[in-house]
């Protein structure tokens, strides 16, 4: 493959499923062309676990967060600890953080005191706050601007709304990051999202282990499937794969602060 350089901007590469190979999933994401990726913390553990497989391997880097479905578990020593992780080098970002009203695995007043105190976190060390929004956009996205998420900028993660909620999150600021659904057959309003957000507000991911593209379904993803995702994402843009996975890319190390 390798016709693009390509950025997963978000994967959970120190989860478990990835213990035992690795090596050859990192290389086989570089033969893809998916030379960059950011592994996303959901909890202290994970998070801890993002910033050590960070420190050791190139081209990877680390996010900090507490997902809400670990929202209730968090203490204050958890919210202490996530802190100090995030001004360890190379995280580049708080995440990930957010609601979700579809699974309600911690109570959703939990769920939004946990996604302010880390919105508050990301503004106090200026990175960009990685949110996760599952049936619960009128919620999410009325607290992002509260807080004025714009000022530090953000990623709208595995982005599932529709054209009007993709034009709310671009006036707050954000950038929209596609991942496996945009290529199922039922992907609903995805592929108008995808030729609707302005080039430079648009990033791509695989959030593997989860969500694989068409073709992988059922099976675990990893960063090399990102292409098959930027390849439909360009497709759907009438774009090459190639100009569209490098303003992609420059989109995600700009918003991460890198280079
Ligand atoms: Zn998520
Ligand atoms: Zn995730």
């Amino acid at each position: 493959m390798n016709e693009a350089e390509l950025f997963d901007t978000h994967a959970h590469l120190h989860f478990p499923e990835f213990a035992d190979d690795l090596s050859a999933v990192l290389e086989r994401a570089r033969t893809a062309g998916v030379g960059r990726l950011v592994t996303i913390g959901t909890d202290v553990e994970t998070s801890a676990a993002a910033i050590a497989l960070a420190r050791r391997e190139s081209g990877v880097w680390a996010s900090v967060g507490i997902h809400p479905h670990d929202a209730e578990a968090a203490d204050e020593a958890a919210f202490a600890e996530i802190e100090r992780l995030a001004r360890a080098p190379r995280v580049v970002a708080i995440g990930e953080i957010g609601l979700d009203f579809f699974r309600n695995l911690s109570p959703r007043e939990t769920q939004e005191r946990t996604f302010r105190r880390l919105l508050d976190l990301a503004r106090r060390l200026d990175k960009p706050a990685l949110i996760h929004c599952r049936d619960a956009h009128a919620e999410t996205l009325a607290i992002l601007a509260e807080v004025g998420v714009g000022q530090t900028g953000g990623i709208m993660h595995c982005f599932s709304g529709d054209v009007a909620i993709a034009r709310r999150c671009l006036d707050l600021g954000l950038t929209i990051s596609l991942a496996g659904p945009v290529t199922y057959p039922n992907a609903r309003a995805l592929p108008e999202v995808a030729r609707f957000v302005p080039g430079d507000r648009l990033v791509v991911e695989t959030d593997c282990p989860f969500l694989p593209p068409q073709g992988h379904r059922g099976k675990r993803n990893e960063p090399a499937y990102l292409a098959l995702t930027a390849a439909r994402v360009a497709g759907l843009r009438g774009e090459p794969l190639a100009a569209f996975g490098a303003q992609a890319s420059d989109n995600a190390r700009r918003l991460f602060r890198l280079d």
